[in-house]
């Protein structure tokens, strides 16, 4: 990190902040030019906030020069993080599937779901009981009995189950669920970030919809800062100007991700576009962009679905998508 100090700033309250400065633990390089003065601070800077410093007055303005995220950055840890649920991961050479309805609306959609994407390759089993949706009016979940049936579907198939949290108050429900979605609208739920830092199940954290690489990658430390450090990040489509598509996958975000941080990336086309026939297409796009697995809303009967019909696949549309997957997965030496 880099203090530019303003012109004649006042001699006493320098040596004051690079007093504090050394007291936390920084080196600190001073450099005196003719024009502009300069702290450089060495050491682990994560904990020193650049507008805490900026608020100074003998402050004129204050530059990062690495990352603020330390537990998730590849730079510390090179070596992939390899997230293992039974027998199933993701990350190093391991491809996760996570495949299933948007919510859970009855046993038998949730059962038949889970027998057809089981038999098609997934890994997991995805499904909502708690739904975030943009409408108070919308269905929402079927709450407690969507856990319920999860399990019952989890129980009949094998299938490790995916099902996303939106309320802490709802925590001691997902006992026995396998893995915790945070949501998009949830990254920067701090709260809820640091008290999932301290529980012992893997995390799927999606990107938010407006987020930066940056904040995912810092909500994914709120978690690691908690002790907790089976993280998956998810690219799920950020918003742009265009509307032809509900969302715009980033796929650049992948390989970035992947050199920024090495904890397991995997893509979720069905929110990044909104549309059924594009699932295949990205998801075939994200294997050969180096992902570490894919999140696919599949129903039994979409056009009778009770939230996002237009992007779920249905089984049979799912089977070829993982033929394709499992025919680029092997190209990639990733193991399905
Ligand atoms: C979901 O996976 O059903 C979901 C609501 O996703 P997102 O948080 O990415 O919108
Ligand atoms: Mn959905």
């Amino acid at each position: 990190m880099i203090i530019v100090l303003k012109q004649n700033a006042n001699k006493q309250k320098v040596e004051d902040l690079i007093g504090g400065l050394r007291e936390r633990g920084l080196s600190i390089n001073y450099s005196e030019g003719s024009h502009t003065t300069i702290i450089g601070l060495v050491g682990d800077t994560s904990r020193v906030d650049p507008e805490d410093l900026e608020a100074l007055e003998i402050v004129e303005k204050v530059r990062r020069v690495s990352e603020p995220y330390k537990l998730a950055n590849r730079k510390f840890h090179t070596d992939d993080t390899v997230v293992r649920v039974g027998n199933a991961s993701f990350g190093g050479e391991n491809f996760g599937v996570v495949a299933g309805p948007c919510s859970v609306e009855s046993e038998e959609q949730v059962v038949e779901a889970a027998r057809r994407v089981k038999a098609a390759g997934a890994s997991f089993l995805r499904g909502g009981a708690f739904k975030p949706r943009t409408s108070p009016y919308a269905f929402r979940g079927l709450k407690a009995e969507g856990i319920e049936l999860l399990l019952i579907a989890k129980k009949e198939t094998g299938l490790p189950i995916v099902s996303e949290l939106t309320s802490l108050d709802n925590l001691d429900l997902f006992a026995d669920v396998d893995v915790i979605q945070v949501g998009a609208r949830n990254m920067q739920n701090f709260d809820m970030l640091t008290e999932l830092g301290h529980c012992d199940k893997p995390i799927l954290l999606k990107r938010g919809l407006s987020s930066t690489l940056e904040e995912l990658l810092m909500s994914a430390e709120y978690i690691m800062s908690g002790g907790n450090q089976n993280v998956i990040l998810c690219e799920r489509g950020i918003r742009t100007f265009e509307t032809a598509t509900r969302n715009t996958l980033d796929i650049s975000a992948v390989p970035l991700l992947k050199q920024l941080t090495h904890l397991p990336v995997i893509v979720d086309p069905s929110h990044a576009t909104g549309i059924a026939s594009l699932v295949e297409p990205l998801s075939k796009t994200a294997v050969v962009a180096g992902a570490d697995g894919l999140i696919i809303e599949v129903h039994p009967t979409p056009q009778k679905a009770l939230c996002d019909g237009a992007q779920s696949l249905t089984p049979d549309q799912f089977d070829k998508v993982m033929e394709q997957v499992k025919v680029l997965c092997k190209l990639e030496g990733k193991r399905l």
